[in-house]
């Protein structure tokens, strides 16, 4: 089955999009839900992390806190290391899982860093969701009510709109108003139903 895999940088408006997509009856697999789900409560992997890290790793309702694992991932590389060999192989598997489940006439994989880690290859077609840095800045800002220092920062481990485009088989400019951004969704929408 055709799979199309969509990325963007953060606020490129790539949920927008890949709610369009879902609404015209594709099938969705987003990175993002299936990484959280691997290490809900219950899951052996949480359990591990939390031996590994220690029992502070969790909030009080025993779900991972992310902010403090990304406080310590980010500063010592070896322990990112031990993160990374245990959680990838199980996401890997948990993805294509959810993949072998879809019915649609082709399916979207939606991943922030489809293209920064390599998962293109997994894909048929790299869509891009574009837009200019300014709007990627207003557009999560306004969403998060995150400071642009902070957005920035993950805007800077992303890679460059210039990047991304050299690697797009498909663009959406999503620039403008919602319509103008549906209507090019519906052409792609067409074009992928012929591949
Ligand atoms: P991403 O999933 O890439 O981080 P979102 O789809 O969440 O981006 O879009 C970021 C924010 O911008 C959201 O609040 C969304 O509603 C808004 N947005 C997306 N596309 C447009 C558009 N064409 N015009 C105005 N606002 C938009």
């Amino acid at each position: 089955m055709l799979t199309i895999g969509i990325t963007g940088g953060i606020g490129s408006g790539k949920s927008t999009v890949t709610d369009f997509f879902a609404q015209l009856g594709i099938a969705i697999v987003d990175a993002d839900i299936v990484a959280r789900n691997i290490v809900a409560p219950g899951t052996a992997c949480l359990e591990k992390i939390a031996l590994h890290f220690g029992p502070h790793i969790l909030d009080h309702n025993g779900h991972l806190n992310r902010r403090k694992l990304r406080d310590i991932i980010f500063t010592q590389p070896s322990e990112r290391a031990w993160l990374e060999q245990l959680t990838h192989p199980l996401i890997q598997e948990a993805t294509q899982h959810a993949l072998s489940l879809t019915t649609s006439p082709y399916r979207i994989y939606t991943a922030p860093l489809l293209l920064e880690v390599g998962q293109n290859t997994r894909v048929d077609r790299v869509l891009i969701v574009d837009v200019p840095e300014a709007l990627q800045l207003a557009r999560a800002g306004a969403r998060d009510g995150a400071t642009s220092e902070s957005i920035r920062a993950i805007m800077n481990s992303q890679w460059s709109r210039e990047q991304r485009l050299a690697k797009a088989d498909d663009i959406i400019d999503n620039s403008r108003d919602i319509t103008h951004t549906k209507t090019q969704v519906e052409t792609l929408h067409q074009q992928y139903l012929k591949l």
